[in-house]
């Protein structure tokens, strides 16, 4: 990526112009004739564009987006392949990337533990890698070489243990230096790793290794949970009973896991082909039963690596952290790979971010000098609802996994630093959509297609929808990053498109708006209104910390059910009345509806990565089966069953 002098005031119709002239809209997904007006209870969302403070914007390490993304499909093979060339390639690459843009570095062999390693020796050598605080309030720093030297070593062992290239190995740890060495010892033998989130009980345990034929557990025998040490040896005992599957232990409180891996030989990085698989990893479960997606080594390094230096804007010598589990998504691209490919230095933090105090995480962020932060909504509802904040030195926070309503967004720009939003999907590896930093932020919109990504808003049969429009949100191009494979799942690309399951909206300017999901939309009426929209609505008013709305059957089609979590305690005779304000409030944004229905709780049930389960909610409101919830998040449960 060039470095062009930066252009500002952004012209927005520019933008809109460029994203036009550069996507190549297929024949059948151009507009139809004359569009159906829109709904007439739109909610109503004031979009005032923010500029980032220019101190980000001009040092930001992307500073051309339209260039950017101009080149990126025009010609991949000089965008991508540029930016491919700064890591190390056994055999370089035939084609960039097949004419649909699905499989990556055709040809090419590497290994993503070389890059995230080897690639960084001698220079960096002393170097911190990782920095892991554990459950206890240890902090260890891993420098690149002791992270090289111990996983290289690991992988002897493993390799000593039978574990061969392609063999599945899963992992039942907590995030810390444990599960990244094992994972980055995965990947130097060519193995696939298998995380799975630690508290799964031992009948879902089982199921997945079972479904995943994993060929060895890796496990920990306790896992820390607010403070708390939570036994895991029966749980994963009873798992494995019968299944013959050995398990590598990793003991609390001892060293024996660490000693064991440096008595192995050390391993050569085995060099793979682009999309040989590396991970195999499981969606979140909001939507039903979670689907098992397989990421590669080259594309998924390529897209990855480009999303921290160029999104999220990490520089040289930087701290990144993410508060993602090492076992999400998040946690596997920016928690581990990501920070490693580009020789930075990334935060492992064990136990709950917010533990045991808000005040904490602000604390730990300035004692460890955190730059940029990877975060969830989840997260930073519970920080403002908090309210009290500390000074950091965080440059820019990111936020991914559910929509950021405009209040939060604005919460963390006052009070943490500048919110940076971003979509994307475990199936994606990394950001699909944001707002890169040189351009203005819509607080509700997500942002624009980042480079490599063709996005739009189409019917239900894929005809594109004019701007303002709900619809379905489908990719075109889906980026380097884009999973190999997919377990259990229907394949999301048909006909051409790949079909997100979100439904969005994009305004005049190609900026995108999520609104929730395509099958939890909620038809009032003549209207269909995404659960994001009235949640955002709920979070404007000053009493309410968190909302999940659903759709329930009414008596002329379905209303509005929200379930409200106060921001203080409501004393039980006070309920009707902040019901009955929050209906009002809700109305003023969401036009002549239905008047909602309120309920309050005291929290909102989730998946592990930390998203409302509506579902959960609809399922217990009207009694019905909830379906799979082996992805719910059971809160200090020592090995519940899912
Ligand atoms: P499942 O696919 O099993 O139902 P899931 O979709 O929640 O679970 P993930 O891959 O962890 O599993 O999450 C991806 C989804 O998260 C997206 O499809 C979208 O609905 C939501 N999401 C992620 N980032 C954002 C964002 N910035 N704004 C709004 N929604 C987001
Ligand atoms: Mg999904």
């Amino acid at each position: 990526v060039k470095v062009p002098a930066r252009r500002f005031p952004f012209a927005f119709g520019r933008l809109a112009r460029a994203l036009s002239e550069i996507a190549q809209i297929p024949p059948h997904l151009k507009a139809e004739d004359p569009p159906p007006p829109p709904p007439p209870s739109e909610a109503r969302v004031e979009v005032r564009p923010v500029l980032p403070p220019k101190t980000l914007a001009q040092k930001a390490n992307l500073q051309d987006y339209q260039e950017a993304y101009a080149a990126s499909l025009k010609d991949p093979e000089a965008f991508w392949g540029g930016f491919a060339r700064e890591f190390l390639w056994e055999k370089p690459w035939r084609a960039v990337a097949d004419p649909e843009g699905r499989r990556w570095f055709l040809g090419g062999t590497t290994n993503a533990a070389l890059n995230a390693l080897d690639r960084h020796l001698p220079e960096k050598a002393q170097q911190v890698a990782l920095l892991a605080l554990d459950g206890e309030g240890h902090l260890e720093k891993w420098t690149y070489k002791e992270l090289w030297e111990a996983s290289r070593r690991l992988a002897g062992l493993l390799k000593g243990l039978g574990v061969q290239k392609g063999d599945r190995v899963a992992l039942y740890l907590p995030t810390g230096a444990e599960a990244a060495l094992a994972l980055l010892a995965l990947a130097r033998l060519g193995a696939v790793h298998v995380a799975l989130p630690v508290g799964l009980g031992p009948e879902a345990l089982r199921e997945r290794l079972i479904q995943t034929g994993a060929k060895l557990l890796i496990a920990a025998d306790g896992h820390y949970r607010r403070g708390r040490l939570i036994p895991l040896r029966p749980v994963v005992e009873a798992a494995l009973k019968g299944l013959g599957i050995p398990v590598l232990w990793h003991t609390r409180g001892t060293t024996e896991f660490l000693e064991r891996a440096l008595e192995g030989k050390a391993l050569e990085a085995e060099p793979l082909p682009a999309h040989h698989p590396l991970f195999l990893l499981h969606t979140s479960g909001s939507t039903g039963r979670p689907k098992g997606v397989v990421h590669g080594h080259g594309g998924y390094m390529v897209g990855v690596a480009w999303a921290l230096r160029y999104l999220f804007d990490l520089k040289p010598g930087e701290v990144f952290h993410t508060t993602a589990d090492l076992f999400w998504v998040v946690g596997h691209s920016f928690g581990l790979y990501a920070p490693l490919f580009l020789g930075g230095t990334s935060l492992l933090v064990e136990d709950t971010p917010d533990h045991p105090s808000p005040a904490a995480f602000y604390e730990r962020l300035a004692r460890l000098g955190v730059d940029v932060l990877l975060t969830s909504p989840t997260v930073l509802r519970a920080l403002r609802r908090h309210g009290e904040t500390r000074p950091t030195a965080l440059r820019l926070v990111g936020s991914v996994g559910e929509a950021l309503a405009p209040e939060v967004w604005r919460w963390a720009r006052e009070r943490l630093a500048w919110p940076l939003d971003n979509w994307w999907q475990t199936e994606l590896g990394a950001p699909a959509l944001a707002t890169p930093l040189t351009l203005p932020a819509k607080p509700g919109f997500v942002g624009v297609p980042l480079p490599g990504v063709e996005a739009r808003v189409v019917d239900p049969r894929g005809q594109i929808l004019p701007p303002g429009e709900k619809g379905h949100l489908v990719l075109v191009r889906a980026g380097p990053a884009q999973m190999v494979d997919l377990l259990g799942g229907k394949d999301p690309w048909q006909g051409g498109l790949y079909w997100t399951g979100d439904l969005a909206v994009m305004d005049e300017e190609g900026y995108f708006r999520i609104l929730g999901r395509t099958d939890e939309v909620i038809k009032v009426g003549e209207a269909r209104l995404g659960t994001a929209e009235v949640e955002a609505a709920a979070l404007t008013h000053p009493q309410v910390a968190e909302a999940a709305a659903i759709g329930i059957p009414g008596e002329e089609g379905e209303e509005i059910a929200v379930f409200v979590v106060p921001r203080k305690e409501v004393p039980e005779e006070l309920k009707p009345l902040l019901a009955e304000k929050l209906k009002g409030h809700l109305l003023r944004y969401l036009g002549p509806v239905r008047p909602p229905k309120i309920f309050f709780a005291e929290s909102l049930p989730r998946t592990r990565s930390g998203k409302i389960l509506r579902r959960l909610l609809k399922a217990r409101l009207l009694g019905l089966d909830p379906g799979d919830t082996s992805g719910m998040e059971v809160e200090d449960v020592p090995g519940e069953t899912a």
